[in-house]
């Protein structure tokens, strides 16, 4: 445990609620909600605008390094600045689902960001989502999660909250998409979507969201009890980056 309290890891695959299932953690918690994979869609949105070919490694690999990526805590929930410009309404769109999935396979933009997620990280009093975060960005968390769900059912919560934004797509590319992201995140070289050692896996298939909640915080006290400490921060003031 750090000074700041717990470090709590979530990993899994797309649309297992790892997102949602995180802020609302991070929310009950006062801790800070490490949306990393925000980060990757952002210098996805960046590659994607800058016009750069997604196969050319070195350039992505050379400019990223030199990118301003901030998280900061707003009143929606955790807000992304790229170059002082906040990108965080265009980073969940199909589009840059690819572009996200394609530069996370980049070993440069993984180092890069792997160091930016520790210098969130380490002090503790962090909930950090994403695909490596337990195996790799953070295997000394206190208590690690991978959420899973099935592929239907995720796709089905993908598909709703791209119909509830306006989107243009049917339930079956949803789910194709999905299923290629999936594969991309578990076979890629470095880093691939692992379940954590010692992490605790919860099926959210026929869960809602409180329930799932309640399981991990539940899990939570049940770490902090054995250890003599309360996973709350000694000060809420916390919640800013
Ligand atoms: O979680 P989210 O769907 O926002 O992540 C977008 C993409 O970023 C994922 O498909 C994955 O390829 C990549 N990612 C990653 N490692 C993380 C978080 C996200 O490779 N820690």
């Amino acid at each position: 445990m750090g000074p700041k309290g717990l470090l709590i890891t979530i990993d899994g695959p797309a649309g297992a609620g790892k997102s949602t299932l995180g802020r609302r953690l991070a929310q009950e918690l006062g801790y800070l909600f490490l949306d990393t994979g925000a980060m990757y869609r952002a210098v996805g949105l960046w590659a994607k605008e800058a016009q750069i070919d997604p196969n050319d490694k070195e350039t992505i690999e050379q400019l990223c390094e030199r990118l301003d990526l901030r998280l900061k805590q707003g009143a929606q929930g955790v807000e992304v600045f790229l170059n002082g410009r906040n990108v965080t309404p265009f980073l969940r769109t199909p589009e840059i689902d690819r572009w996200s999935s394609v530069v996370a396979q980049i070993p440069g933009v993984r180092s890069w960001l792997l160091r930016l997620q520790r210098s969130y990280g380490l002090e503790g009093g962090v909930v950090a989502e994403g695909r490596d975060m337990g195996s790799v960005v953070f295997p000394e968390a206190d208590v690690k999660f991978f959420l899973t769900a099935s592929p239907e059912e995720r796709a089905k919560r993908r598909y709703n909250d791209l119909i509830a934004q306006g989107a243009n797509v049917t339930y079956q590319q949803v789910l194709e998409e999905l299923i290629k992201r999936d594969k991309q995140d578990q076979n890629r070289k470095i880093a691939p979507l692992v379940v954590p050692k010692g992490a605790i896996i919860i099926d959210t298939s026929s869960l809602d969201l409180r329930e799932v909640l309640d399981l991990m915080l539940q899990k939570i006290h049940f770490y902090a009890k054995q250890r003599g400490i309360s996973p709350l921060p000694a000060s809420r003031d916390t919640l800013n980056f």
